[in-house]
């Protein structure tokens, strides 16, 4: 193990180990299915000496990025989360048609799009290829490139400080926490604002929300952690929102230091959560391994009972972090028949590791199965709504995180 990629410390202590699987975002074609699939080590670690949580930086976000399959417009209320957002920041940091809004991690254009539509200038920034190819054919301006000190100071070059600068599910995609920051500062103005959502370690413990746990997110952030790494890059925290979003993120406001101030007083709440959590010692860390162990036989339990029974059980959903879930729990197709996904790159493909089939939605109607396996547990309120269709041939839902839970109809 190496070093704390945030503070050098080489105190680093376990959390939980998920064992080795493949790369979460890895959906195999049918033929890649006999060829062999490499799988990384899944090692939650806890730094005490800055409280980062963090796994081994063991696949670089080049690998992944290259072709990516995550397109954010194909989930309904994450769109509806980003013109919210929009509105709401246009609103709080009164940003006239004059302002340059700067998204890094802008995927397919999904939340400068309600920006390009307010007359707002703006630009993405996106390292996937494919993905920043929609963002341009959607109409909104996207860099092809990963941020670092240098690219932030080559868009301020070109095109101006940031007034407003929005890091959003991308903060801990990057192992080099450092870097990034940095980059952020570059490209923000001296009185300007960063924007940053991330998942919050504190809901991802206390929910048992394990399989948000996957190569592509390096490191795991409590307000305290996450103020240490903006300070790395010369940013202060300024204010924090707590945000449903990812079964619990914290939305993170910071300014330059300079012009920073005193943070607020809901930062100050949520740190004080924070430590009666024991996040900032090791307590709060020792009890996590052994409820993800918890989750595993119980849902493991469940497959098999239905299995047993001959009732049918198919997946809602791939999304990459129900291949954590999918390889720590052992599920394949003799659990799991098929998973269905709205993502049409995804039709066709295998899911890595557990090798489930995954198909386009309308195969549920067609299957008419006893129970569905929602894999997205964290959309459960729109999903729980958008597969009431189930409940018509006596269907189940079922949700795997925090614990088992199965829903009939009208309950
Ligand atoms: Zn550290």
């Amino acid at each position: 193990m190496t070093r704390c990629r945030l503070c050098g410390s080489a105190a680093l202590a376990s959390v939980v180990d998920l064992g080795a699987t493949p790369p979460c975002e890895s959906f195999l074609a049918a033929d890649r299915l006999d060829r062999p699939e490499p799988a990384y080590p899944l090692h939650l670690r806890v730094c005490t000496d800055c409280w980062l949580a963090q796994i081994p930086p063991l696949i670089t976000p080049e690998e992944t990025f290259e072709e990516y399959a995550y397109f954010s417009s194909y989930s309904t209320s994450w769109v509806e989360h980003a013109r919210t957002f929009v509105a709401d920041s246009v609103e709080r940091l009164a940003l006239d048609p004059d302002a340059f809004v700067v998204e890094v991690a802008s995927n397919d254009g999904y939340l400068l799009k309600h920006v390009v539509d307010r007359g707002i200038r703006c630009l993405g920034i996106e390292p996937s290829v494919n993905v920043g190819a929609a963002a341009r054919d959607a109409g909104v301006p996207t860099l092809t490139e990963f941020l670092s000190p240098d690219t932030g100071s080559a868009v301020r070059a070109e095109h101006g400080p940031a007034d407003l600068v929005v890091a959003n599910n991308v903060y801990a995609h990057i192992p080099d926490v450092v870097g990034f920051t940095q980059g952020l500062r570059a490209l923000v103005a001296d009185d300007g604002w960063v924007s940053i959502e991330v998942q919050h370690l504190l809901t991802l413990i206390e929910e048992n929300q394990y399989d948000t746990i996957y190569h592509e997110h390096f490191q795991y952030y409590t307000v305290a952690s996450a103020t240490r790494a903006l300070a790395s890059g010369g940013l202060t925290l300024v204010d924090v929102e707590l945000l449903p979003t990812h079964g619990g993120s914290i939305r993170l406001w910071a300014r330059p230091a300079e012009v920073a101030g005193e943070p607020s007083g809901r930062v100050a709440e949520v740190l004080d959560r924070e430590k009666a959590a024991g996040l900032q010692e090791l307590s709060g860390y020792t009890e996590f391994s052994a409820r993800v162990a918890k989750v595993r036989r119980d849902l493991l339990r469940f497959l098999i009972d239905a299995a047993e029974r001959g009732e049918t059980v198919v997946g809602y959903g791939a999304p990459g972090k129900g291949n954590t879930l999918l390889n720590h729990c052992g599920i394949r197709p003799d659990l799991l028949a098929y998973t269905v996904d709205r993502n049409p790159y995804k039709h066709g493909r295998f899911t890595p590791g557990t090798r489930i089939p995954i198909l386009p939605p309308e195969q549920i109607a067609a299957d008419k199965p006893d129970y569905v396996l929602v894999l997205p547990w964290n959309l459960r309120t729109e999903l729980t709504e958008q597969l009431a269709f189930v409940h018509e041939w006596g269907g189940r839902l079922v949700f795997p995180i925090p614990e088992l839970s199965i829903v009939e109809a009208n309950s």
